[in-house]
């Protein structure tokens, strides 16, 4: 076909389908076909273009003259599907704008979901009348051409939906993630409302709980009991690597316990004192891991029966430990 500046008909619908360029795309698209012409000869079907708005504006505006491939399309719904997958190809779109272009291909994904049920199998009962399956059908299928888990396109449905145009275009310049942009939206929606932690038991707005990552959901335990969690975790590990406190001559404390003595202390007036560091380091060890777990005793377990139970335990470490050395001394004598 030859190259002129051909007048083209441009279907809205067609044209505002794909994310517009970049001022700084564009300018660059601009300057080459300027410098060199156009190369790419536009996409068209029956006059419209398919492919191409931004050349065209371009090169009409600079009288700069191009060709045209006339394709062929069975309807409009597949000369879009065919758009979005020469635009996800060729474009360097991010996850936000990836789903955002393929959302727009939902109505028609699904009006040919409805389209092939009723053709494929008209004798069967209509399994996917009610929408049910057909829809998280239709959801996997816009995941898999954005390239995006099914969570992510949930969130950015709902961004799509109420969020504003600034956050937008945060989101397509990247400047601000979905799950950053979902975080809020869902802050904003349950404003003023609570729900109560299952690890402290406190009731907090849920702005005070976190939504991971793969999920759209709120998690049950709130930032504070999550970020204690994990800090203990690494003060455990961190204890679990140090080696263990000072050792006594022939009995080795390993990880913080007492070894198992091999080979017993001479019997010697004089290695009472090794006996005495031992014990006290049996009995500071207890008292530091006593310590961590009440840590977990947090305010909404604390009635008076559970603090008798525990008193209860404390009672019978001295009553034990004490019959412990009552029966030693019987042994020994
Ligand atoms: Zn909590």
């Amino acid at each position: 076909m030859e190259k002129k500046v051909y007048e083209l008909k441009i279907d809205p619908d067609l044209r505002d389908l794909i994310p517009p360029l970049s001022e700084e795309e564009y300018n660059m698209l601009e300057d080459s076909i300027v410098r060199d012409g156009c190369d790419t000869p536009l996409i068209v079907w029956n006059g419209v273009i398919v492919d191409g708005h931004n050349r065209y504006e371009i090169c009409r505006k600079h009288n700069v003259p191009f060709a045209c491939d006339e394709k062929e399309f069975a309807d409009k719904d597949t000369a879009m599907f065919w758009m979005l997958e020469h635009q996800l190809a060729r474009r360097n779109l991010n996850s936000y704008q990836r789903s955002e272009l393929a959302l727009k291909f939902e109505p028609m994904l699904k009006r040919e979901a409805k389209k092939r049920s009723m053709a494929g199998k008209p004798l069967d009962p209509p399994q996917n009348s009610a929408g049910g399956s057909s829809t998280g059908e239709t959801r996997e299928k816009i995941a898999r051409i954005a390239g995006v888990s099914r969570d992510t396109i949930a969130k950015v449905k709902k961004i799509d939906a109420n969020a504003d145009d600034e956050t937008k275009q945060q989101l397509r310049s990247g400047k601000k993630s979905i799950h950053m942009a979902y975080t809020d939206l869902m802050n904003k929606e349950h404003e003023g409302e609570t729900r109560v932690c299952e690890c402290c038991g406190k009731e907090k707005p849920f702005s005070e709980f976190r939504i991971a990552s793969k999920s759209t959901e709120y998690r049950t335990i709130c930032k504070d009991c999550e970020d204690n969690a994990k800090k203990a975790a690494k003060e455990a590990e961190k204890a679990a690597s140090l080696p263990g406190p000072a050792s006594v001559t022939g009995i080795g404390i390993r990880d913080g316990q007492t070894a198992h003595i091999s080979t017993g202390l001479p019997d010697d007036p004089a290695m009472f004192d090794h006996v005495v560091d031992l014990l006290r380091h049996s009995q500071n060890a207890y008292l530091a891991s006593f310590e961590a777990t009440l840590n977990q005793y947090r305010p909404s377990m604390v009635t008076p029966e559970h603090n008798d139970l525990i008193r209860q335990m404390i009672d019978y470490i001295a009553d034990t430990t004490e019959e412990l050395l009552d029966k030693h001394i019987e042994e020994v004598k």
